[in-house]
């Protein structure tokens, strides 16, 4: 079955330095959407944008931190800059330090709070004028399967995405006059760098491991956010969990 036609539909993508953002800014632009690309590592996303351009697509690069609001605006206005709207709003930049709630790594939990829920909020405050004025608009998150079956170590990355996938029902809930579109991606186990930066060495080993042996190419999340994107405005792809068929 083909996609349903996203050229020229403009997606603003956080996270996409790496991993699932990447992966679904290729995808999408492969398919004719102007994408614009926010996260830390500028290198890294001007390498994207050069291949994305080089490929025929439509694609900028933009420094942003999603705990700092300022920098979310700017990122909105620039790709409404550049591309003259925004169509959709994917909020996917994310960490994940994992650790037992018993050793008290509040370090950890501020960062998780800070870039996945305030972070989420931030792009929510940033995208949501816009939408606003155009009178349509799509706003994507990644959460994760972690929300959903709660084990030892993820407690506070569950909670975090958790967080979010309450606020996306209540912003759904808030939007029945056709304005704004809701999606919240789960992932299970991804193949991505998302959990090389956990402190703990045998937490790390073992969440890379499982990666390994069972996690899915971050394509595959790809295409899912783009089958919530392709569907016609009318069409609200709600809730998608996406995980490795092997994972418990
Ligand atoms: P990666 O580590 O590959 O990607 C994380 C992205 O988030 C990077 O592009 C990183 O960019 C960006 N990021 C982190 N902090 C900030 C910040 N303060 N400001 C802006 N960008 C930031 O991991 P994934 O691709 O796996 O993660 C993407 C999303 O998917 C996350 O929300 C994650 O929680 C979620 N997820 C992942 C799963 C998996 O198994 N991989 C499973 C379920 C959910 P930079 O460092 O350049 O700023």
């Amino acid at each position: 079955m083909k996609m349903n036609d996203i050229t020229g539909t403009v997606v603003a993508i956080t996270g996409a330095s790496s991993g699932i953002g990447e992966a679904t800014a290729r995808l999408l632009a492969e398919h004719g959407a102007l994408v614009a690309l926010g996260a830390r590592r500028t290198d890294r996303l001007d390498s994207l944008v050069a291949e994305i351009v080089a490929g025929g697509g439509r694609a900028i690069a933009c420094e942003v931190d999603v705990t700092s609001a300022s920098t979310v605006v700017d990122f909105v206005a620039r790709t409404v800059d550049a591309f003259g709207r925004l169509d959709v709003f994917v909020g996917n930049a994310g960490v994940s330090s994992l650790s037992p709630i018993s050793e008290l790594d509040t370090a950890g939990w501020s960062s998780m709070i800070d870039v996945n829920l305030r972070g989420v909020l931030n792009g929510i405050a940033a995208a949501m004028p816009v939408f606003q004025t155009q009178g349509r608009g799509h706003f994507v998150t990644t959460v994760s399967t972690s929300g959903i079956k709660i084990v030892p170590t993820q407690a506070v990355y569950a909670a975090t995405k958790n967080a979010v996938r309450t606020l996306m029902e209540g912003l759904r809930q808030e939007s029945t006059d056709g304005v704004l579109r809701t999606t919240s991606i789960s992932p299970g186990y991804v193949q991505t760098e998302l959990v090389d930066a956990i402190a703990d060495v045998r937490i790390r080993e073992a969440a890379q491991a499982s990666m390994a042996t069972m996690g899915i190419p971050a394509a595959a999340v790809a295409r899912a956010i783009a089958f919530a994107i392709e569907q016609p405005h009318d069409v609200e792809i709600g809730d998608l969990t996406i995980r490795p068929t092997r994972q418990g």
